[in-house]
């Protein structure tokens, strides 16, 4: 190591900024955070810098660039895009004793600023020594996602009972088992769940002798349509933190790949027309893993709370006093929407859009099929591939236009995923013409039209009136424009 590594406490501290631009501006921002008195000195400034001089917040000398504004100032940030008036700064910094660090110029700085990962209290910085800035902010970038938020108010929480801990376990290695049993603890989670003052208990009985019990928890978690970037941050630590992991057949291998290796996985498919047995079983399997205090995810496909029995699973874990957290994820509609380029709302075709199922007999009753066959809405229709014929006599019969435009996207957003197109009084044949299987989605309405012209996933849509005559999509989406 060449660099020592500080922490420098620069609260009410004279800090030089020489330099007016935006690179100023960035280093600036990062001194005012740390509540420096922050000397800005250019001939012209941005406009962000100008405004924080009129509120005050910097003071700001316009003139050309004299020795002695380093007259009393700890610290010397060159922000200029001039070499030579770099290198005098640095050279003054070097007589005068005064650290001077030269942006993106390692050979001239005194020292260098690092990457920062800000979770104050917590600090990380991380500095490649000059010889690789990039790696550095790239590594910034992957600890971002696993020292996430919770770790600041948890760094905070040990921060006021640290001298409750230091009277609790006097022999330093006690006082190590305790804060590793805290860092194994749910105390984080707690945090993340929004429940400090749980956290906070846990952290009191653990003092007052009581073993915290090690209740276990279910976290519902949306796997999102099947592309493994489409997983949240949060989604991502559950699957990382699974001691358990039930999954719905729709959650793609390569999201259950991100899981921890050792989680036990379940397999919980349902079969179309067994859902209540099955459902049950999933029930009892969450209770049983989460009563032997451990942490369950129940992964299921797109979101938990659209057509995904998310309601009843929390209902049955709130009975049982069972703690719970959801994670959202990317429902198929918004999915399936995007990766085949149909926006479900547009000003000129579509003012609303609708969720709706229809996979049984009993769902198609009742629904209000007057409402649904609205003109300058979109439809997207879950679980709907069995229903396709009855989806469009109904809608047909209700006074939904033969013409309006539909894609059934099948495979939504993974490598398989095929877009068939057409029109409603289409829509039954050209679903068995190209054999479209579950998992597929309905989007229907005038909006689906733009899917010829706005693709960008995978291969073109299937169904277009062929490549050589494209003007039925345009005469289409013009006669839109004119209805609008
Ligand atoms: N909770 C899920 C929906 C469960 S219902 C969600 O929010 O997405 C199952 C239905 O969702 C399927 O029958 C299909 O209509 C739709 N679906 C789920 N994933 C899909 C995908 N990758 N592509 C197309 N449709 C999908």
């Amino acid at each position: 190591m060449k660099l020592y590594p500080l922490f420098a406490d620069l609260r009410g501290r004279a800090v030089l900024v020489v330099g007016g631009g935006v690179v100023a501006e960035r280093k600036v921002a990062a001194l005012l955070e740390a509540q420096a008195l922050v000397r800005v000195a250019a001939p012209v400034l941005s406009s962000v810098l100008t405004a924080w001089a009129d509120a005050g917040r910097i003071a700001v000398n316009r003139g050309r660039f004299v020795d002695t504004l380093m007259d009393d100032v700890w610290l010397v940030i060159a922000a200029t895009s001039d070499k030579t008036l770099n290198a005098r700064i640095a050279a003054l910094g070097e007589t005068r004793r005064i650290f001077v660090n030269v942006v993106d110029d390692a050979s001239l700085s005194h020292f260098h600023v690092p990457a920062v990962i800000d979770r104050s209290p917590v600090t990380v910085a991380i500095s490649s020594g000059g010889e690789a800035p990039m790696l550095a902010r790239l590594l910034r970038e992957r600890l971002e996602v696993w020292l996430d938020h919770a770790w600041g108010p948890f760094a905070a929480l040990l921060g006021r009972t640290r001298d409750a801990i230091r009277a609790r376990y006097r022999d330093p290695a006690a006082r190590r088992r305790f804060y590793e049993r805290v860092l194994s603890g749910p105390v984080l989670d707690r945090l993340r769940a929004g429940r400090s003052h749980e956290a906070e208990q846990w952290i009191d009985e653990a003092l007052s002798g009581q073993p915290p019990s090690a209740a276990g928890e279910v976290i519902l978690v949306g796997a999102g349509p099947g592309d493994p970037g489409l997983l949240t941050l949060r989604g991502l630590r559950a699957l990382n933190e699974a001691d358990v992991i039930l999954h719905d057949r729709l959650v793609s291998d390569e999201v259950l790949a991100l899981a921890r290796r050792d989680a036990e996985r379940i397999e919980v498919g349902k079969e179309a027309g067994n859902h209540h047995a099955t459902q049950d079983t999933i029930h009892a399997l969450m209770l049983r893993h989460a009563r032997e205090g451990k942490r369950v995810v129940r992964l299921k496909g797109g979101d938990p709370f659209v057509f995904g029995r998310g309601g009843e699973e929390l209902e049955m874990l709130r009975e049982h006093g069972i703690a719970y957290q959801v994670v959202p994820g990317i429902t198929a509609a918004l999915a399936c929407a995007a990766y085949a380029g149909i926006p479900l709302t547009h000003r000129h075709y579509a003012s609303s859009a609708r969720l709706v199922t229809a996979h049984s007999q009993l769902s198609n009753d009742a629904l209000d099929w007057r409402a649904l066959a609205q003109e300058r809405q979109t439809l997207a229709v879950y679980m709907g591939v069995s229903e396709l014929k009855n989806l469009q006599t109904r809608l047909i019969e209700h006074g939904r236009a033969g013409h309006t435009p539909f894609a059934l996207v099948e495979n939504g957003s993974r490598k398989a995923q095929r877009v068939v197109i057409g029109t409603l009084d289409q829509l039954d044949q050209r679903a068995r013409d190209y054999a479209v299987r579950s998992p597929a989605l309905l989007i229907l309405g005038e909006v689906a039209a733009l899917a010829e012209r706005l693709a960008w996933f995978g291969d073109a849509p299937l169904g277009a009136e062929t490549a050589d005559s494209p003007r039925r999509n345009d005469t289409t989406v013009v006669s839109l424009a004119a209805q609008a």
